[in-house]
């Protein structure tokens, strides 16, 4: 495995590679969600390469880029362990120069939810994920359906800017409990650990609800407000019944719906979604 801080040295590493080239974006702090993407990535692709960059433009004011996690040595042997090929550790001054003046920004798609919740987050996300592309050149990219969103907005972005890559979507890797794995899962004592799974038992219910046939958006907002607000510990910032592609709330489901919530324990704010395919 080939680690390098330098982009001349990436891009002659990444010139050298032929064949189907899979990339994993990622901000350290590696879980068995992160190694999921990893290892389907190297199922999937001939090279797989994987970027480490804690990308303080996605952080809002007063949100927690300081108190991020970073682990970068145990990062290192678990992409080692799972067969990663090269891994690009990006400095902030490279990523963003003093003079740094060009943004992408995605309109309708990045407006909702977490587009609401955290103004700026996904021009954020979209400028570095346009920078890892140009840099890597991946044929294909792996991201989580743990940030559904991210992901309905990194696809807008690809085919609205012909990039020529494949955007990979993994499934959400839970704990045996449900909690979606995080990053941000090590902000939570332990109290509020054995909250964390109310967003899941949520989701839970109001799926529940759709596969016994409900098919009005508002009983299962209802449904999963219900269920965060009689968790003490939590206090719910929104929940979400929503056009997987478009992400606007519906009033009836005809079919696919993307459920979706966020909510804050303690000084963790997480969020979770089941994609409902209809
Ligand atoms: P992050 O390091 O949080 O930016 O996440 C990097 C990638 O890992 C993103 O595409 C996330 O959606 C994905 N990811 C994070 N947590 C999980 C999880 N529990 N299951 C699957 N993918 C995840």
């Amino acid at each position: 495995m080939k680690v390098t801080e330098d982009l001349a040295e990436l891009r002659s590493l990444r010139a050298a590679m032929n064949g189907v080239f899979g990339l994993v974006p990622t901000m350290g702090a590696l879980h068995a969600g992160h190694a999921s993407l990893v290892s389907r990535a190297r199922a999937e692709c001939r090279h797989v390469g994987a970027s480490i960059f804690v990308n303080p433009s996605q952080f809002g004011p007063g949100e927690d880029f300081n108190n991020y996690p970073r682990t970068l040595e145990q990062d290192l042997a678990l992409l080692e362990s799972l067969g990663a090929d090269l891994v690009w550790i990006p400095s902030p001054e490279m990523i963003y120069p003093p003079n740094f003046q060009s943004w992408i920004t995605v309109e309708g798609v990045a407006r909702p939810l977490e587009g609401a919740s955290r103004p700026g987050h996904f021009r954020g996300v979209a400028t570095i994920v346009v920078k890892l592309l140009n840099c890597f050149q991946p044929e294909r990219a792996y991201f989580g359906q743990k940030d559904a969103q991210q992901l309905v907005v990194l696809r807008r972005m690809v085919q609205d800017l012909n990039f020529p890559v494949q955007v990979v979507a993994c499934p959400t890797v839970r704990e045996p409990d449900g909690l979606a794995i995080s990053s941000r899962n090590v902000y939570l004592g332990p109290a509020e650990r054995e909250a964390a799974p109310v967003l899941y038992r949520a989701l839970s219910a109001a799926k529940e609800k759709y596969d016994t046939g409900e098919r009005n958006a508002e009983v299962l907002r209802d449904t999963m407000r219900t269920i965060i607000r009689a968790e003490p510990l939590a206090s719910e910032e929104y929940v979400s019944a929503a056009d997987p592609e478009t992400l606007n709330e519906l009033q009836q489901i005809d079919g696919k719906v993307l459920l979706s919530l966020a909510v804050r324990i303690g000084r963790a704010r997480l969020i979770d979604n089941i994609l409902i395919e209809g």
